[in-house]
């Protein structure tokens, strides 16, 4: 008895793994497909700052990957990311949305939206190849775009692969006048002697500690921590996935200058950006 319910087991775990790779398998194909087939877009999430006089200012915005596939419906980033690393699709998407976020910061700068500051995530692949720094340097002169109106948000992970060419690639890119961040701060592993060697500007502080902000006790610590560390490093500190007023008092009155999330708005396709963005400078001239 006890035989055979171990081996039902067995048979469902593997009925499931086969599920999974057939699943992968087919998202891998479909994603080869994906970028001619325009069926990749971006949303943009605004982030705003903290001014001392109480006052919230969308400052920026972060490119965040869509991709709508006519069988499949939305496929989530969590999902398909991975999947366009270990195929090295990676490399052209990732092209794909540099050009594409540097074109609509341009598009917003033409109709007269303030200047923004534009993030994009980096895959560790991306980070790893050698041509990254020449890459953002020609895409950014392509499009006419100064290098300080950019800012690469990368990993933990990423960055301590291999610390040592972490620390060339962003050198090169800080000569290039492009400003790095570290995102989804605190739930990597990163070895904080590092962070005075690593060239970033800025730590993204992860949601998970944002969450429950206000409420436990621990997180409050930890997000109190990290923004007074990151203060004494010369490091400014945004803190994701700010639903609720609470959470937005607490960072405030522990000096965090600038926050992104719901609270604020979910990402939006680059015209209902703009909008928000607008609507929000009406108000407060
Ligand atoms: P991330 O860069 O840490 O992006 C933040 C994620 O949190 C986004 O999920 C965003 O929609 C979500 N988020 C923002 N505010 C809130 C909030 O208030 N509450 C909650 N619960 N969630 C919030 P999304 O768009 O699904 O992206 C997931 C991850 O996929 C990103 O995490 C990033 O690691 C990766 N990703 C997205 N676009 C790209 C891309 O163009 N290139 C690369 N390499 N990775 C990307
Ligand atoms: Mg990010
Ligand atoms: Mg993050
Ligand atoms: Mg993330």
């Amino acid at each position: 008895r006890a035989k055979k319910d171990g081996r039902n087991a067995y048979r469902f775990f593997t009925s499931e793994m086969q599920a999974q790779s057939a699943r992968a398998l087919l998202l891998e194909n479909a994603l080869r497909r994906a970028l001619e087939r325009k069926q990749l877009s971006l949303h943009y999430q605004p982030q705003a700052s903290l001014d001392a006089d109480g006052e919230t200012r969308i400052v920026g915005a972060e490119a965040l990957l869509r991709w709508h596939h006519p069988e499949l419906g939305w496929v989530s980033p969590a999902e398909f990311i991975p999947i366009a690393e270990s195929s090295g699709l990676i490399l052209p998407i990732g092209e794909w949305v540099l050009r594409e976020a540097l074109c609509q910061l341009r598009a917003w700068d033409e109709i007269g939206l303030p200047e923004l500051t534009m993030a994009v995530n980096l895959s560790a692949v991306q980070f790893r190849h050698d041509d990254l720094p020449e890459l953002v340097g020609r895409l950014l002169g392509e499009i006419g775009m100064p290098a300080g109106r950019l800012e690469l948000e990368l990993t933990e992970g990423a960055a301590m692969d291999d610390p040592a060419m972490a620390i060339t690639v962003m050198n090169e890119l800080h000569e290039r006048g492009v400003r790095l961040s570290i995102d989804d701060f605190g739930t990597g592993y990163s070895s904080l002697s590092y962070l005075k060697k690593f060239r970033v500007s800025k730590l993204k502080i992860d949601q998970s500690f944002v969450r429950d902000l206000t409420e436990d006790v621990e997180d409050c610590a930890i997000v109190d921590a990290v923004i007074r560390m990151a203060a004494a490093l010369g490091l400014e500190t945004l803190a994701e996935g700010v639903e609720t007023e609470g959470q937005l008092a607490f960072l405030r009155r522990h000096g965090c200058r600038a926050v992104q999330g719901y609270l604020f708005s979910r990402p939006l396709p680059a015209d209902a950006f703009a909008e928000f963005v607008l609507s929000r400078t009406m108000v407060s001239v």
